[in-house]
């Protein structure tokens, strides 16, 4: 099986929010369901150097994230119906018609991935476009970013270009479910666990 995955760079990212939009207009998600999301993660203060001047070390930056396709996903095993599975090309996917909403997934998956759709009265989720991808395109949130700080391809690829780096402030350290996934940090970032920031967007992710 080849298993793919997603690669964010952190240094390139504006918080546009164009592959979140994208995503839903694709998907045509409803307002209160996003597949992708876009966290800003900022903080910093007025510190006081030895000579007793104060500066500041200010900091914000944007995450972008949908579901990860992980290795290890913690979706999966606590779906009580199996609705929620990997399926046999990688992809983390939901079956809709035997989900029952119980959200246990949602609950369960660190990334926020799994989204109630209270429309259709069940979970729904990314499901890495992979139609678009077994027809050899990118998924639409990859391709419509402007900044091209998203890119999607088999996850060893990804590692071999870009580094293993899964994880940056917000995000869970990446042991827990072992995300296909590679993060670029900008020079801000913070690790996973980082508790000098705080997430800036709450109501939009
Ligand atoms: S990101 Fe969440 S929903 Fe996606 S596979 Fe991992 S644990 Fe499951
Ligand atoms: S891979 Fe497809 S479903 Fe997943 S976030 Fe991107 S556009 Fe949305
Ligand atoms: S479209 Fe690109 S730059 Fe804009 S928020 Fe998404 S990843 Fe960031």
């Amino acid at each position: 099986m080849k298993q793919y995955g997603f690669y964010f760079d952190s240094e390139r990212c504006t918080g546009c929010k164009t592959c979140e939009l994208a995503c839903k207009d694709y998907k045509d998600l409803g307002t209160e369901v996003n597949f992708r999301r876009i966290y800003e993660y900022a903080g910093g203060n007025w510190v006081q150097d030895n000579e007793g001047c104060f500066r500041q070390d200010v900091f914000a930056y944007y995450m972008s994230i949908s579901c990860n396709h992980c290795e290890d996903p913690a979706c999966t095993k606590v779906c009580p119906t199996g609705a929620m599975h990997k399926n046999a090309d990688g992809f983390v996917v939901v079956n809709e018609e035997t989900c029952i909403g119980c959200r246990y997934c949602h609950m369960a998956c660190p990334y926020d991935a799994p989204q109630y759709d209270a429309q259709k009265g069940h979970m729904t989720k990314c499901d890495g476009c992979y139609s678009r991808v077994k027809e050899g395109q990118k998924p639409i949130c990859v391709e419509a970013c402007p900044l091209r700080a998203l890119d999607f391809a088999p996850i060893e690829e990804l590692r071999a270009k870009y580094g293993e780096q899964a994880s940056i402030a917000p995000l869970p350290p990446a042991e827990f479910t072992k995300p296909n996934l590679v993060v670029k940090p900008n020079k801000h970032a913070r690790p996973s666990g980082d508790t000098t920031g705080f997430l800036a967007n709450p109501r939009e992710v």
